[in-house]
C-alpha cells in the first residue's frame, strides 16, 4: 500500500483519476490538477485533504505549471482532450505538449503513469484479446480525433521518459466504469437506451471488451508505478474477463428494467478485449467481477432504476 507519497493527479475530475486520488488520499499527500469547472466535485475532492491546483493543458505560455509542486514522487496523468470533429491538428498539440511540460515540470519524480486507451490498436477478429505487440492503427469512424492525440501522445511520453530519464509506465485502459463523473459504457449506454436510442452494433457479432471497474483501477496504481522504467513499460490495463457488450447491456436491461435495444451498423462505439497477462503479472488479479460491479455502479448513477426493477422482480 502506498503511505507517505507525494502524489500529483491530473484528469482527478473525471471517472477513473477520481477514484484513485480518493483512495491515496487516505495515506498519501495528493495535489490534483486541473480546471475543475464543477464546483461541487472540487469540494469533494478538498473535503478529503486533496489540494487542487488550476491546470488548463491548452494553456499557452510555460503551460501553466509554475507554481504547482514539482516535487511529487508519483505521478499519474489521466487528462485528456479526446477532440471532436476534425480538430487533428489542436488534439494532437493539446495532448502531447502538455504531458511533455508535466513530465519536464515532475522529472524528480520516482514514477509517471500516463493512461493511454486500447482504442489506439488496429482492428481485428470482435473477440481477438490484443496483446501489447499487436498493431496499432487510428481508425475510429466513432470519435477519429480521439485515437490520434492519444498515439501522438504516446509517442511523447516515450521520448521524455528517456529523455529525462524519468521511470514512466504507459498503460492502455479498456473499458473502465466506477461510481464518479459519466460512469463508464454501462451508465452512458444506459442513459442513451433511457433517451430513446437504440445502441449500434456490428451487423455480426458484438464487440468484446475487457471491463475493469475503478476500485480494481485505484488498486493497480501503485504497482504500475513500481514497474515504471526508462523507455517507459508498456502494459494493457484492463479487466480479467471478457465482456460482451451486448451481454454487458442485456445485464443492464434486467437490472433496471429499460430493455437493450441494439440496431447493426457501421459506425459502431468500437472496443476491444486484452490479453491481460502482463498486467496480471503486475498487479495481480481484479478483484470486482463485471455482474456485481455493473450493478453496484448503476446503483451510484441511478439509484432509483435498480432498486424499482428489484421490487418487480420480488414480487415476481
Ligand atoms: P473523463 O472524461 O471522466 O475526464 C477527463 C478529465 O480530463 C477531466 O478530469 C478533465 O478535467 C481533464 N481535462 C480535460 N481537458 C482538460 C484540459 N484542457 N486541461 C486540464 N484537464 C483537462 O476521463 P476518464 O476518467 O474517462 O478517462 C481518464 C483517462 O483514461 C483518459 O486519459 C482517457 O483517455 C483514458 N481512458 C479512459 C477510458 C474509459 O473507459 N473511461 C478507456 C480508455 C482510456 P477538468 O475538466 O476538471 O479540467
Amino acid at each position: 500500500m502506498l503511505t507517505g507519497k507525494r502524489v500529483l493527479i491530473t484528469g482527478a475530475s473525471g471517472l477513473v483519476a477520481r477514484a484513485v486520488a480518493l483512495a491515496l488520499a487516505e495515506r498519501n499527500e495528493v495535489h490534483c490538477l486541473g480546471r475543475f469547472a464543477d464546483r461541487e466535485v472540487a469540494r469533494t475532492l478538498q473535503a478529503r485533504g486533496i489540494r487542487l491546483w488550476h491546470w488548463d493543458m491548452a494553456g499557452g505560455g510555460t503551460g501553466g505549471l509554475d507554481g504547482i509542486p514539482d516535487d511529487a514522487t508519483h505521478v499519474l496523468h489521466a487528462a485528456v482532450d479526446r477532440g471532436s470533429g476534425a480538430r487533428f491538428e489542436e488534439v494532437v498539440a493539446v495532448n502531447a505538449m502538455a504531458t511533455g511540460r508535466l513530465m519536464a515540470h515532475c522529472r524528480a519524480a520516482e514514477a509517471f503513469l500516463y493512461v493511454s486507451t486500447g482504442a489506439i490498436y488496429a482492428r481485428q477478429a470482435l473477440d481477438h484479446r490484443h496483446t501489447e505487440t499487436d498493431p496499432l492503427a487510428t481508425d475510429n469512424p466513432w470519435l477519429p480525433t480521439y485515437p490520434v492525440g492519444k498515439l501522438a501522445t504516446e509517442g511523447a511520453v516515450r521520448a521524455f521518459a528517456v529523455t529525462l530519464d524519468l521511470p514512466t509506465t504507459i498503460a492502455r485502459l479498456n473499458v473502465a466504469y466506477g461510481p464518479y463523473a459519466h460512469g463508464g459504457i454501462p451508465v452512458i449506454l444506459y442513459r442513451q437506451l433511457l433517451a430513446g436510442r437504440p445502441i449500434v452494433v456490428p451487423r455480426t457479432g458484438q464487440h468484446y471488451c475487457s471491463l475493469i471497474h475503478t476500485d480494481d483501477i485505484a488498486r493497480q496504481v501503485p504497482p504500475l508505478w513500481a514497474a515504471a522504467g526508462v523507455p517507459a513499460t508498456v502494459v494493457n490495463w484492463g479487466g480479467d474477463e471478457v465482456v460482451g457488450v451486448r451481454d454487458l447491456m442485456t445485464h443492464v436491461g434486467d437490472l433496471t428494467g429499460v430493455p437493450a435495444r441494439f440496431v447493426p451498423g457501421d459506425v459502431t462505439r468500437a472496443v476491444v478485449a486484452f490479453d491481460s497477462t502482463r498486467r496480471r503479472g503486475l498487479t495481480g488479479a481484479c478483484e470486482v467481477g463485471w455482474r456485481d460491479g455493473v450493478r453496484q455502479v448503476l446503483r451510484a448513477h441511478v439509484p432509483d432504476a435498480v432498486e424499482e426493477n428489484r421490487e418487480v422482480s420480488d414480487r415476481g
